[in-house]
Order: structure tokens, then C-alpha cells, then sequence
């Protein structure tokens, strides 16, 4: 069995799926590690009320296709997220039907309708200590993280590791921006969410991913794949190649690195396939973190170059509808709504982006520097 597994799947009707997974099965050493009652809980990607057209959530398709292959073997089967916002039962079931999640229920599988929050201990964590938790998750004998492909404006990729952003109950999730404003930090805090977690597999939907503005308002782009591991680092270190990041685009890989999670390059990861077949071409990612290695530097050069350089949240005036939805997410108050706009306070603004993951029309972008996009490409 290699490290990361990849197969083709040109879309997401119901044949491609079934050859897709009928031949990613074996490559991960098959399910008979399955046993009749076992209870699997399955973290998807369910980011906000999107379709699933939107590529921003894991596609029905394919979550369909898992869960009647686990509930075949006899186990009980449960999917669920905590997307931004309220994680009650009003709410997160208002997701689940804009994503067409509850499709799972058709092949045996369950939605969570447990909304209550646990508190973890984990002494283990580099910078994650304590930390409250989605409760279903107690529950489960295997989990597994079933993400989407997307560009991220400010992690600069969502697959695996970002995705376990979602064990944290919606309403926590600013408290942690806050907690965490430095990108980096930030990154250490979701690894050490995949370390405390330690799902038994991954699951990257790249049938479809997103690029541009993501992981809510960009583009959905043709990838054709899908591409799993035991191992979410390395599994991200893939989908960077296939997107055209390097690891120093995604603080996620470059902090992995650094606790030598992953190698210096794809070249060291054992893949069943060549990637090269599936990389994208001019693939557009939101490259916040292109150059942010001068930012740490205790040095006048580190601390001028990091304000010439770092990405910022951007509106765009005339798609702004004034809703209110970025003031509300916003961790630090950094945004008011002035004569029906979106304004943001640059002495406050911690870059977090959450303002642009969540405005509903896609009005905040991410905007890079002139100096950046001179200095890199
Ligand atoms: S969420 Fe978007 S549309 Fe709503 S006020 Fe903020 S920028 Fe404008
Ligand atoms: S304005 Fe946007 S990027 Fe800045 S802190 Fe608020 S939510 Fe984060």
C-alpha cells in the first residue's frame, strides 16, 4: 500500500464514482478492517450553505458511495461538520440540505444530530493544550476526514489538515483566529487537531476543486481525481503539487515539515501513481504566503518587508451588499458597516480572511501587495 493513493475520476455521476472507488478500495488495503456495529464517524467538509455545484463542500456523490460501501460491511455510519456559524440543529441541518448531504441517508448512512461540545486535554499539543470539541466525535471507533480540494485565502490550500478546523464548534471558531492570529500558529494549532484526532483515513474530493477566492466564493475547477492516505501531511503535500503550491505557500506544510512530518518534496512520497498525470495547470490559488518567509525575522528588513508583503483582505465595493455577515464572523471587530459597505479598520485587521471565507457574495478578495507580485510570481 503506498503513502498517498490517487485514482482519476472525471466526475461525479454514479458510474465514475463506483470505478473510482472500486479501484482506490484495494489501493488502501480494502475495508475488512470494518466490523459489523462498529461506529464510523465521517468529518466532512461542510464549510456553509453552498450546493454542491459550488465546490466548496465534499460532494454527495462520493460521500454516498463511502457510506453505502462501510454500512454494507455493518457499521453504523455518521456524517457530520461544524460550518462556521451556529452549531445547533436549526442551522447545521439547514447545511445538510444545501449540500444534498442527506442524500447519505439513502444508502443506510446518518447525519450528526448531536450538537453538544466536548472539552479536550491534550498535553501533547505543541500550542493546542485545551480545546473544545464537537461531541459526536466521542462516539466514533474510526473517524474519517473526507475533505474537499480548495485554495484557502488565508491558509493558502484546504484538504486534509484544514479540514479538521471543523471539530471545533462553529461560534469557537473566531475565538481561535484570535487566539492564533499568526498564520503559522494558526498552522500548528490544526496539525495539532489531526494529532489529537488521528483520523484512520483521509479522503480528498478533487473531482472537482475550488480555485480563486475559496474555499467559499471561487471557482470550481476540473481536477479529476480523488486521492487518499492514512497520512494527512503527506496526502496535503500531494495536493499542493497537483495545484502548483510549494510548501512554503501553505503554512500547513511548512510548519509539517518542520516537525518532519513530511519530506523536503513530493519526490519523497510514495505515491501509486504519477502525480505529474494529474497536476493543473495555471491553477489559481490565492498565493497569500508566497513570501512570507521574511516575516519572522526579528529585523527591521523582517518587520518592513512583512508589511509590504502581507497579504490583506480587499472589498469590492460594488458587489457588497451590506449584509453584515463579515462584521459578524470578524474574531477582533475589525469591520462596520458603513452606508450599507462592508469597512474594514487596518489597525485592527489580524488577516485571518474569515471576512472573505464567509461573505456570501464574495465581495472580500484577497490582495496581494504590489511589491509581492513583483517579487514573486
Ligand atoms: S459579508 Fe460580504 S456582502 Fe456582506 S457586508 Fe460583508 S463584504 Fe459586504
Ligand atoms: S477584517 Fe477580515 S481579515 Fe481582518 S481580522 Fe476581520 S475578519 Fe479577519
Amino acid at each position: 500500500m503506498s503513502e498517498v493513493n490517487i485514482v482519476k475520476c472525471e466526475d461525479y455521476s454514479d458510474a465514475n464514482v463506483k470505478k473510482a472507488f472500486d479501484e482506490l478500495i484495494p489501493l488502501i488495503g480494502g475495508l475488512d478492517w470494518v466490523k459489523p456495529g462498529m461506529k464510523i464517524m465521517i468529518k466532512a467538509n461542510l464549510v456553509t450553505f453552498l450546493k454542491p455545484e459550488a465546490a466548496a463542500t465534499t460532494h454527495p456523490s462520493l460521500l454516498c458511495e463511502l457510506v453505502k460501501r462501510l454500512v454494507e460491511k455493518g457499521a453504523e455510519v455518521v456524517v457530520g461538520d461544524s460550518p462556521g456559524g451556529m452549531y445547533n440543529s436549526i442551522y447545521v441541518n439547514r447545511v445538510y440540505s444545501a449540500t444534498r448531504i442527506d442524500d447519505v441517508k439513502k444508502f443506510g448512512g446518518k447525519l450528526n444530530e448531536n450538537f453538544g461540545q466536548s472539552i479536550a486535554k491534550f498535553d501533547e499539543g505543541k500550542i493546542l493544550k485545551e480545546f473544545p470539541y464537537t461531541s459526536y466525535l466521542d462516539d466514533a471507533d474510526v473517524i474519517i476526514n473526507f475533505c474537499k480540494l480548495k485554495s484557502h485565502g488565508m491558509m493558502g490550500m484546504s484538504a486534509a489538515v484544514k479540514n479538521l478546523f471543523g471539530i471545533i464548534p462553529g461560534t469557537k471558531k473566531p475565538e481561535f483566529h484570535y487566539r492564533y492570529p499568526n498564520h503559522n500558529d494558526f498552522a500548528n494549532m490544526l496539525i495539532d487537531l489531526n494529532e489529537f484526532l488521528k483520523p484512520k483515513l483521509c479522503i480528498v474530493d478533487a473531482v472537482v476543486g475550488m480555485e480563486g477566492n475559496g474555499p467559499t466564493a471561487g471557482t470550481p475547477r476540473q481536477v479529476g481525481a480523488i486521492l487518499a492516505s492514512e497520512n494527512p501531511y503527506k496526502l496535503d503535500l500531494a495536493c499542493s503539487t497537483i495545484m502548483g503550491l510549494k510548501i512554503d505557500d501553505v503554512p500547513t506544510l511548512s510548519e509539517s515539515f518542520k516537525r518532519g512530518y513530511i519530506p523536503e518534496s513530493i519526490e519523497k512520497v510514495d505515491l501509486n501513481d504519477d502525480l505529474n498525470k494529474y497536476f493543473v495547470k495555471d491553477y489559481d490559488n490565492v498565493l497569500t504566503h508566497r513570501t512570507l518567509k521574511f516575516e519572522n525575522q526579528n529585523t527591521i528588513f523582517g518587520r518592513v518587508s512583512t508589511k509590504l508583503l502581507k497579504a490583506k483582505p480587499n472589498l469590492k465595493s460594488d458587489e457588497c451588499v451590506g449584509c453584515g455577515k463579515c462584521a459578524e464572523v470578524c474574531p477582533v471587530k475589525a469591520i462596520e458597516i458603513v452606508k450599507g459597505k462592508a469597512k474594514i479598520d487596518r489597525k485592527k485587521c489580524i488577516k485571518c480572511f474569515c471576512c472573505q471565507e464567509f461573505c456570501p457574495k464574495g465581495a472580500m478578495k484577497v490582495k496581494r501587495t504590489l511589491v509581492a507580485k513583483l517579487l514573486t510570481k
